[in-house]
């Protein structure tokens, strides 16, 4: 059996970056940019004023003081929108609103909240540098340069640069497609009641929900019975549809665990099948006529672990990210742990609290595979490392912080990866 990070990098291996396409900017949060995005104007394309108040030349305001106020003439209104072509003299003055161009003429702002206002007259008491409350053309970007280099993630405020800059759409890596199959003759759909031995579908919405949160984009949800001709049928016609494929269940060793076998039947290479983890060891993965496909065991905590481990990295890979992984602190047992002699790297569901200068982590309860509230109860995993049996209070562990959305860095890309 290969290791967790063994897995990881055959996987990284194998996937592929999706061809980049132009999407309208409503589609475009969260993904990455696959264009560098020149300025091609100036932003602000004029210079204009940055508060509500009055325009006027600075050297007009030279000698007001609090006993001595400057008087200026007010000649004209100008609201945002507004263009006037007209230029101001000595002694004069416009009012003006936030964003509306300086006129011709004034080189600087008084706010309106320090001006007194008497029929066409305003009175300033204070003197003002040139350029005070202006903003200048180009002060954000100057035509020319690099707006947003390749590789941005376009999060509101690069969305609002690309509009600014006139474009509507942009070159992205596009959301990848998957296709979820939840395979088991026991699962009813979560609206129907269960009859005898069977149990409600939970992995089917689980996993729907997991690929959203990557910002891919499931394709609907194909439960399936255990039977050969149905499984082969559905992969089939995923691996056409979608740019990755994830099955759950039916990966195990079980008399009706047929996605292998018929995996294998439609040319499948299998790059592994078996981790040394703990939940989740039975995760098979495949490549299909180029598409990734992931074998998830089917118990609900075991598949949604593989997700976070090797799905979510995959895809983020595949949708143009840089950074792939979770963030990893160090932390501290609040209790023993005692994983037994097996050999494998357990992600221990723990809840996290920063106390005396450490992260301690405290185990959310029994950990089967089966149990999604000792997951639901989770904050974080924890690593065992495989060779160590048992863990007293206190055990130094390395901590995956699974709620955080940062990722940390390339470290772990396979070289030929790497940006
Ligand atoms: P399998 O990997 O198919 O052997 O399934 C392992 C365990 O997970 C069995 O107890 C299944 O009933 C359960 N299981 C499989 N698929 C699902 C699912 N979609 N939702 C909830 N439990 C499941
Ligand atoms: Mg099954």
């Amino acid at each position: 059996m290969i290791t967790p990070r063994e897995a990881q990098t055959l996987i990284l291996r194998a996937v592929k970056q999706l061809p980049p396409r132009l999407l309208p900017l409503a589609e475009c949060l969260g993904l990455v940019l696959a264009e560098e995005v020149a300025a091609d104007e100036n932003i602000p394309p004029f210079t204009n004023s940055a508060m509500d108040g009055f325009a006027l030349a600075a050297a007009d305001s030279m000698a007001a003081g609090q006993e001595r106020p400057c008087r200026l003439r007010v000649i004209v209104d100008l609201p945002a929108g507004s263009s006037w072509s007209g230029s101001l003299e000595t002694g004069q003055a416009a009012r003006i609103m936030t964003g509306a161009p300086l006129p011709q003429g004034a080189d600087c702002v008084a706010p309106v909240e320090d001006a007194t206002v008497e029929g066409e007259t305003v009175s300033l008491r204070q003197s003002l540098r040139p350029g005070k409350n202006v903003r200048q053309v180009g002060e954000d970007l100057i035509r020319g340069v690099v707006a947003l280099p390749a590789k941005t993630v376009l999060r509101p405020a690069e969305i609002g640069l690309l509009a600014a800059l006139g474009r509507t759409q942009a070159w992205v890596y596009p959301p990848a497609r998957v296709a979820i199959l939840t395979t088991g003759d026991e699962l009813v759909d979560a609206g129907e009641r269960p009859g005898p031995g069977q149990i409600r579908d939970a992995n089917g919405p689980a996993l729907i929900a997991q690929v959203q949160a990557i910002g891919a984009l499931p394709l609907p949800n194909l439960r399936l019975p255990d039977r050969r001709d149905a499984v082969r049928s559905a992969l089939a016609e995923s691996v056409e549809k979608a740019d990755l494929v994830i099955s759950s269940g039916g990966v195990s060793v079980g008399d009706y665990d047929f996605v292998k076998e018929v995996l294998e039947e439609l040319g499948a290479e299998r790059l592994f099948w078996g981790v040394a983890q703990k939940p989740g060891k039975p995760l098979a993965f495949w490549q299909v006529r180029g598409k990734p496909v992931f074998g998830l065991p089917g118990n609900p905590v075991s598949s949604l672990l593989c997700m976070e481990e090797y799905v979510r990295p995959a895809l983020r890979y595949m949708m143009g990210h840089g950074l792939l992984f979770r963030p990893e602190r160090e932390g501290r047992l609040a209790e023993d742990y005692a994983k037994g002699r097996d050999g494998r790297l357990n992600f221990l569901r723990v809840t996290i609290e920063e106390r005396e200068g450490s992260l301690w982590v405290t185990p959310t309860g029994p950990q089967g595979s089966g149990l999604l509230t000792s997951l639901s109860r989770a904050k974080a995993l924890a690593l065992l490392p495989a060779e160590t049996e048992r863990f007293p209070k206190g055990s130094r562990v390395t901590v995956q912080m699974t709620d955080w959305p940062e990722d940390h860095g390339l470290s772990e890309l396979p070289e030929e990866k790497r940006c």
